[in-house]
């Protein structure tokens, strides 16, 4: 599963992170992902409690913060929201939009004890 190998990452990282930092505990993580970066939250929440079992973070709490997606309309010459991947511009209708937001995966921050 796609989000079970993401989760295992998140789960590598801040616990590397944590213990170069001298914590021995992870209390809460946030992750920025993206509405148009195909991931399933649900599906995130789940592999995560699976991922944290038996680390430094079995107790942490995930917090997922959803990014909207936009783009940079080329006719337009202006950023705007894009509901889909390669979807139109809202202004003009047309396809010439790049994706400028909305694709990320990242950890955001995190709280230790
Ligand atoms: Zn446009």
């Amino acid at each position: 599963m796609h989000e079970m190998s993401l989760m295992e990452s998140v789960i590598e990282i801040v616990c590397q992170t944590a213990r170069q930092n001298g914590a021995t505990r992870i209390k809460s993580v946030r992750l920025d992902v993206g509405a148009l970066s195909h991931v399933d939250t649900y599906a995130l929440l789940f592999c995560y409690e699976a991922a944290r079992y038996g680390t430094i973070a079995d107790a942490a709490t995930l917090e997922i913060n959803r990014i909207a997606g936009e783009g940079w309309c080329l006719d337009c010459g202006k950023t705007v929201a894009l509901e889909e991947r390669f979807g139109a511009c809202p202004n003009c209708k047309r396809h010439r939009v790049q994706m400028t937001a909305g694709d990320e995966l990242k950890i955001r921050d995190m709280e230790v004890i």
